[in-house]
């Protein structure tokens, strides 16, 4: 596993399970459209339509991608700790039943732990992703089709744009050829298509 440098900040909170001040993370108040990549591993961990404004300052998602995090009961003995599952580097905490979104889940992290890529980037990350287990799993992610990849009840993976495109040029040049086949080989018709072009007009 390929793990990114860390600056002292992030080591204290990814490696030392610290604890950014509130309201001063980078994606604290930021909504743009994207996934939320682990700033150690990159593991693709939450996407932004799970990300919600729970103004407790930190970013706070109510869903995460299936398998990407993991949960340990924290040392205080009260909270829930959350940690990537590849590379078990601390994100946050994990609160119930605070009914913020229909989820009823909070995903408080820290924005040290975790990346952002935006939606454009992130459709190339994740179209070479591999791995079964890193399919949204959640309803609203499922039906989004920005990300290039939807991840049904089955975990069935759909074609994405890519694929139909080549259709469009390929019907494209069969009605080209067509129509320069009809107008070069049948003179009479050519001639009949712009008679009547010459009557609708006049
Ligand atoms: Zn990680």
């Amino acid at each position: 596993m390929k793990l990114n440098k860390l600056t002292v900040e992030e080591k204290h909170v990814i490696l030392d399970k610290g604890t950014e001040a509130p309201f001063s993370g980078e994606y604290d108040d930021f909504y743009k459209d994207g996934i939320y990549v682990c700033r150690q591993c990159g593991n693709h961990l939450f996407t932004s339509k799970a990300k919600f404004n729970a103004n407790c300052g930190w970013p706070s998602f109510d869903d995460y991608f299936s398998g990407a995090v993991k949960r340990l009961p924290d040392v205080d003995g009260v909270r829930t700790e959350i940690i990537c599952a590849k590379c078990l580097g601390h994100l946050g905490h994990v609160f119930e039943g605070e009914k913020f979104t229909p989820k009823n889940t909070r995903h408080c992290v820290n924005s040290l732990s975790i990346k952002f890529v935006p939606s454009e980037l992130s459709h190339l990350s994740l179209r070479g992703t591999k791995r079964r287990g890193n399919l949204i799993k959640d309803s609203h992610a499922r039906s989004s089709t920005s990300l290039g990849m939807t991840g049904g009840k089955n975990g069935k993976r759909y074609p994405n744009s890519d694929f139909w495109r080549g259709f469009y040029w390929i019907d494209f040049v069969l009605l080209a050829r067509t129509i320069f086949f009809l107008l070069s080989s049948d003179r009479s018709l050519f001639s009949l298509i712009s008679v009547n072009c010459a009557s609708t007009t006049f």
